[in-house]
């Protein structure tokens, strides 16, 4: 008998050439599917000629179906949790059946596919190192502003999900929050027929999608760069060891200067030489 286990799996987010190999078979061998939406779920799986039985999860229901999937994997069955589009979990329900079917003691494993954020990411053009990916901003603009603003030092590419109903009202807060030059990249319809990235400032953005009322249509990831860095070390530098620092710099070179006030204050020499090169 095969492993109990609960599989997540993603689905393409509009190319339906991106379903995995892997994920075609499972989908097809599981004993049930969980999906967001079995409507939905049950086009993908007929383009597949997949036949397996479906059974809905959606936020309203997660905790009572995580009863009867705990149930088919208790008889050592196989199941597969999937959402409408790309990969459950993220933006989309399942984390609490995951969670009550991990702390039921079976195991969960991942199908990877499709995330359109990642996919944004993987080709906007942004700094990818570090990143913080939010989601879908608050539907009120009062919480949205609120949000916004509890982002506005962060020094990593912030990733959104957006709307057609929202987009324009959300470039709007971005901009109110974060100005006009903001760099960003607004990546629509990806992998589908209208697939666009544009990039700009965030003024640019909003003035291009007005321009032109098709691209305020479909779905969309929108990408800002984040807050240009503050050299904290350099503030970190108090009011007295900057004036000690100022006093042995206005007699000595300022290497000299920094190696002494070093000593006296604690402070890195490095970062008291930079602070004295950035005074200068
Ligand atoms: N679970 C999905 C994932 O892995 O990306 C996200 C589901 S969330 C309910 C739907 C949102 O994801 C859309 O409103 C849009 O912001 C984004 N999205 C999904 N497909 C997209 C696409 N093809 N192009 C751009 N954004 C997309």
């Amino acid at each position: 008998m095969a492993e109990a286990v609960l599989y997540v799996i993603a689905t393409p987010i509009g190319n339906l050439g991106d379903l995995s190999a892997r994920a075609i078979k499972l989908l097809s061998e599981v004993d049930l599917i969980a999906a967001e939406d079995t409507r939905h779920t049950g086009r993908l799986l007929s383009h597949f000629s997949i036949k397996s039985s479906l059974v809905s999860v959606h936020d309203h229901n997660e905790i009572a179906r995580a009863e009867l999937i705990i149930d088919y994997l208790s008889q050592g069955k196989r199941v597969a949790l999937v959402s409408d589009a790309g990969t459950p979990l993220i933006s989309d329900p399942g984390y609490g059946l995951v969670k009550r079917v991990r702390e039921a003691g079976f195991n969960v494993s991942p199908v990877p596919g499709c995330c359109a954020f990642v996919a944004a990411l993987s080709a906007a053009g942004l700094p990818s190192d570090r990143f913080m990916f939010i989601g879908f901003l608050p539907a009120k603009t009062q919480a949205r502003v609120k949000q916004l603003s509890e982002l506005v030092d962060q020094t990593c590419t912030l990733i959104f999900y957006e709307s057609t109903h929202r987009i324009l009202v959300s470039l709007d807060d971005m901009i109110s929050v974060y100005g006009d030059h903001r760099e960003a990249v607004i990546a629509r319809e990806i992998t589908k027929t209208f697939e666009t990235f544009k990039h700009g400032t965030l003024a640019d953005l909003k003035a291009w999608m007005l321009t032109d009322a098709n691209q305020q249509k479909g779905e969309f990831v929108v990408l800002v760069r984040g807050a240009e860095p503050v050299d904290d070390k350099v503030d970190q530098i108090d009011a007295r060891s900057a004036h000690v620092l100022g006093l042995l710099a206005a007699e000595l070179p300022p290497k000299k200067a920094a190696a002494i006030a070093a000593e006296i204050t604690g402070i890195h020499k490095k970062q008291l030489y930079e602070y004295l090169l950035q005074r200068d």
